[in-house]
């Protein structure tokens, strides 16, 4: 089933983009005869919204990625990344059951392998599996070719067909960066780029009350929100946890449901940045 991402004009940006990147060292020859100064700067533009474009999480230039869905109530989609683990996806799934809330978990395809009796928890318990590929190579996915990248996508997605019912049709990449293969890999198999509206900063912050907290200042309908599991896990085994206890304890008394939108409801907004 392909997931209904209606297209945004990325393509036609994209298109601009790679033309200035072709055109650059061309001009730049051709400035060269008057400025040695001036015939760097197209070429050094060309590279900053190359790199722009590239390692700006959630920036469309490359394509499509769905920041937001459009809630109709006081809706709102948690999303948790980089498991399964054993250390925190029970917790993670009973919290959510105790606030009655669904999420999608992006996960990383050799965690899966590893644990697949907590896929299939995951699916059993009623919330949704997607694909945050096999390796989580967050260093170096930006500058990934195609093979490496259909690798990654492949191998992940192995492991997630545990719910053929509902099969895995939303990808995130690793730190949210993303270059510009990955958009041609992903419509290939039928999959959206899901960025994120907000995060908590929880790979980072040290307190889950600051990273509850950002995210409850910022919500609003329809937002995503980004948290993660499986880190921090001999140091501070609870902090992953209690972010998700803590952020879903303020949901709840602002009035918000989390919901896994359906596919129809995936919409990529504010096309062009
Ligand atoms: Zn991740």
């Amino acid at each position: 089933m392909l997931p209904n991402v209606p297209q945004n004009n990325s393509r036609w940006t994209r298109l601009a983009l790679l033309g200035f990147a072709f055109v650059a060292p061309f001009l730049g020859l051709y400035l060269s005869r008057t400025n040695i100064a001036l015939a760097l700067a197209p070429i050094f533009v060309s590279h900053v919204l190359l790199l722009y474009a590239t390692l700006v999480a959630n920036c469309q230039w490359w394509g499509p990625v769905v920041r937001s869905f459009p809630a109709t109530e006081s809706e709102v989609w948690i999303t948790i990344d980089d498991g399964p683990s054993l250390a925190h996806t029970g917790k993670m799934l009973d919290l959510l059951e105790r606030f009655d809330a669904r999420a999608t978990f992006f996960v990383i395809g050799m965690h899966a392998e590893k644990y697949p009796h907590l896929i299939t928890e995951i699916l059993s318990r009623g919330h949704e599996i997607a694909n945050h590929t096999y390796t989580h190579p967050s260093g170096s996915f930006w500058a990934a070719g195609p093979a490496r990248i259909s690798a990654e996508i492949d191998l992940c997605a192995e492991w997630l067909r545990t719910g053929p019912d509902r099969p895995a049709r939303l990808f995130r990449a690793p730190a949210g960066l993303k270059n510009l293969f990955v958009h041609t890999e992903l419509s290939r198999r039928g999959l959206a780029l899901v960025g994120w509206t907000i995060r908590g900063l929880d790979t980072v912050r040290r307190d889950p009350a600051l990273v509850a907290e950002k995210i409850l200042r910022k919500v609003k309908r329809g937002s995503i929100i980004l948290l993660h599991e499986g880190h921090r896990t001999e140091k501070d085994p609870d902090f992953n946890p209690q972010c998700l206890e803590l952020t879903l304890s303020g949901l709840a008394e602002r009035g918000y449901r989390c919901v896994i939108p359906p596919p129809e409801q995936l919409r990529v907004r504010d096309a062009g940045k």
